[in-house]
């Protein structure tokens, strides 16, 4: 994608949707920590299906420890790994509780020390919780920012890095949500809608899906 198109696509998608939110439901960053943590692989759908129950009853990193590994894996067990997320969940709780006044850090390194917490997990907690500008990098930003030519790159990293580089500052802290949105209902993996898509002008995939018949 040519530099001059970048602004154009933004504007676009910031046009269409100007607030745009994660589709995980939250109410405080700890849930939204533990919602992403119990997330990876798994549907946002599904994720708030469990939350909706757990949430209410423990939503501190104390009351989830006082829940118990058990108690814990009976609210979300109907979520895919739900025995490693839970452990994972726990520990990061203790953590939580022991070194950081039961408060989530706001900074990367504090965050990617807590288990069950990788890059993309931090990205997005630092970016929807704290407004920093990061790239959380799913499956579904990787493709549509190789497929638009928007940040090409063989790796998450990659495309991350191309991302910091390339999208103007204007739209750093939402163009992680427009692309997630762009991927999930338009650009998808298997046919892209492109006869419908908002900024079939700025992309370079070619040649352009052409709708059912
Ligand atoms: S035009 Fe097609 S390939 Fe390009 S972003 Fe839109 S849906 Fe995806």
């Amino acid at each position: 994608m040519k530099k001059s198109a970048i602004k154009p696509f933004f504007t676009i998608l910031r046009e269409a949707n100007p607030s745009p939110q994660t589709e995980l439901e939250y109410t405080t960053v700890f849930e939204l920590l533990a919602a992403v943590l119990l997330s990876a692989q798994a549907t946002d759908v599904g994720v708030n299906k469990a939350t909706r129950k757990l949430f209410p009853v423990a939503n501190t990193p104390q009351a989830i420890l006082d829940l118990g590994l058990e108690g814990l894996e009976s609210y979300i067990k109907t979520i895919g790994l739900y025995r490693s997320k839970a452990k994972h969940l726990m520990e990061t709780c203790r953590i939580l509780v022991e070194r950081h006044g039961s408060k989530v850090p706001d900074t990367r390194e504090a965050l990617e020390a807590l288990p069950g917490v990788g890059r993309k997990t931090a990205n997005v907690v630092l970016n929807v919780a704290f407004g920093q500008p990061t790239m959380a990098v799913d499956t579904h930003i990787f493709r549509v920012s190789n497929r638009t030519g928007l940040a090409p790159g063989k790796t998450p990293l990659e495309v991350e890095k191309q991302l910091l580089q390339r999208v103007p500052a204007e739209f750093a802290v939402d163009s992680h949500h427009w692309l997630i949105l762009l991927g999930r209902y338009v650009c998808q993996a298997r046919k892209p809608k492109c006869w419908e898509c908002l900024v079939a002008a700025q992309c370079d995939f070619k040649p352009k899906s052409e709708a059912p018949k």
